[in-house]
């Protein structure tokens, strides 16, 4: 019910992500799992913590209009296909590098 009403937010990101275990991926650089090759799906458990601008209307409906990543941590890293926890490896994008 509430939830309808908190889209359409302008995310800024100002924090730098950092992980616990995991490597991150960069401008040329993607993850892979090592165990079964997965480049595509992963399951992100992510934890952040975040300030949002919340504006009210007059009838006390909240809106989040903005809402700044002040940080935020990847906490692990499941692979979709085997289910391995942190396998993850960075290999290079397509095309990167050259
Ligand atoms: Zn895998």
């Amino acid at each position: 019910m509430l939830q309808g009403n908190w889209r359409g937010t302008d995310t800024r990101r100002k924090a730098n992500i950092s992980t616990m275990t995991v490597p991150l991926p960069t401008d040329s650089t993607r993850w892979r799992c090592a165990l079964c090759g997965n480049l595509t799906r992963f399951d992100v458990t992510r934890s952040s913590k975040v300030v949002e601008y919340v504006h009210l209307d007059l009838a006390g409906d909240p809106k989040v209009e903005e809402r700044e990543v002040v940080s935020e941590t990847i906490e692990s890293v499941r692979c979709r296909w085997c289910n391995a926890v942190d396998q993850v490896e960075l290999v290079d994008r397509p095309g990167a590098g050259s």
